[in-house]
């Protein structure tokens, strides 16, 4: 059995070894999903893998204890957000330990919590495992979500239902129940070109564009002035935002095209597609005759980037249960930022996010993780392997 300090150290360098490779998300992921199936494998722990349509990127899912039964998903993302622009003062695929801290990509978000199950699995494999631990290692959550659907349909199908997942994001070690989903759409006004000597001839992208602008504001205003009572949210309604707009070449041309991205922050319960609905018919009846009129050709057409679904807390979930019976926390509370919590939750798996470091460094420069939380959750996955012996 390890000493504690050995096994900070196994964690901490099992982070360096992750932190090593670039996955951002526009990069493939499999140099590390292979490496992880490597490590995995000398163990005698079976990974299984699924794809994205090209087969440039892997989600990996293994089981360590019994197969025949569903038990505790450690859940996290490989993919780390671009350091495109950022200023940093260590090269941020070589993790450096530093003054408590580790820094690098992905240390905090979230690599450390993947790194952390990964150095157990030895004491997971050697335990006798009455409940099995199962890791769900995803590709694609930082643009929307998209890999871990691909996991979670496969264990849907194939494998028994787990009865809880924790998925690993930064929360400082605290528990949250609840976040919010996010959906983003991209819309391209298409209009027709004249000279703006004479704007009978055109038909103008970036006017009408402002008019749906203007519309999905006022529907914005219009849900805030109705707030969710007892919402644990903040604020307790769904938002409606404009993010982008690109459009128009010259003063004196009238523009073609005019290109929205615009989204939304879903409190857990409310219908996004209500909303998605009357802005599309507002754009089909109160602003395309006037487009069409001029040439048939010409309107909106919308395309959904991102859906991905929030986490409806639920303080009586198998999730928070064991966790809270395991750390002694309170009830769980709710953040703002998406994760793949929501998509584990629609498919019947009880889910809750709890990890190390905070989100506060995420998606920075100089991105950090303390080591104290390493280690805090080093204790925890220690437990849940002394719990996993025995619970029935
Ligand atoms: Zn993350």
């Amino acid at each position: 059995m390890p000493t504690p300090p050995e096994r900070l150290d196994r964690a901490i360098a099992m982070t360096e070894r992750l932190i090593a490779f670039d996955t951002t998300s526009r990069n493939s992921n499999l140099a590390l999903i292979e490496d992880v199936k490597s490590y995995l494998g000398d163990l005698g722990i079976a990974a299984r893998l699924t794809y994205d349509d090209d087969g440039g990127k892997a989600n990996l899912w293994c089981t360590i204890g019994p197969e025949e039964r569903g038990g505790i998903v450690l859940s996290g993302h490989t993919d780390v957000v671009p350091v495109d622009g950022q200023e940093w003062t260590t090269d941020p695929f070589s993790m450096v330990r530093k003054d408590g801290r580790l820094y690098g990509r992905g240390t905090c978000d979230m690599k450390a919590f993947v790194a952390i199950a990964l150095s157990l699995a030895p004491e997971m494999a050697a335990a006798k495992l009455n409940v099995p631990i199962h890791f769900a290692f995803s590709y694609d959550e930082e643009v929307g979500c998209i890999g871990v659907q691909r996991i979670v349909d496969d264990v849907v199908a194939n494998l028994p239902l787990p009865r809880a997942v924790i998925v690993g994001e930064p929360t400082e070690m605290k528990l949250i129940g609840g976040n919010k989903g996010t959906r983003i759409y991209r819309t391209r006004v298409t209009g027709v070109p004249g000279h703006s000597s004479d704007p009978r001839h055109g038909a103008n992208a970036v006017t009408a564009a402002a008019r749906m602008i203007s519309f999905i504001e006022d529907l914005g205003d219009e849900i805030a002035a109705k707030p969710l009572q007892d919402s644990p949210f903040d604020p307790p309604y769904t938002t409606l935002t404009v993010g982008v707009i690109e459009g128009g070449t010259a003063h004196n041309i009238i523009p073609e095209f005019c290109d929205i991205t615009w989204g939304m922050r879903v409190v857990p319960d409310d219908d996004a597609d209500v909303y998605e609905q009357r802005i599309r018919d507002y754009c089909t009846t109160a602003l395309e005759p006037k487009l069409k009129a001029v040439a048939p050709h010409t309107g909106f057409e919308h395309h959904k980037l991102v859906d991905s679904v929030g986490l409806r807390p639920d303080h009586e979930s198998a999730a928070e249960t064991l966790v809270r019976q395991l750390t002694g926390l309170n009830r769980s509370s709710v953040v703002s930022f998406g994760t793949e919590a929501g998509t584990f939750q629609r498919a019947g798996m009880p889910a809750v996010i709890f990890g190390p470091g905070s989100i506060d460094q995420a998606h920075k420069a100089d991105e950090f993780i303390a080591i104290d939380q390493i280690s805090q959750c080093v204790d925890f996955m220690v437990d849940l392997i002394e719990w996993a012996k025995t619970a029935e």
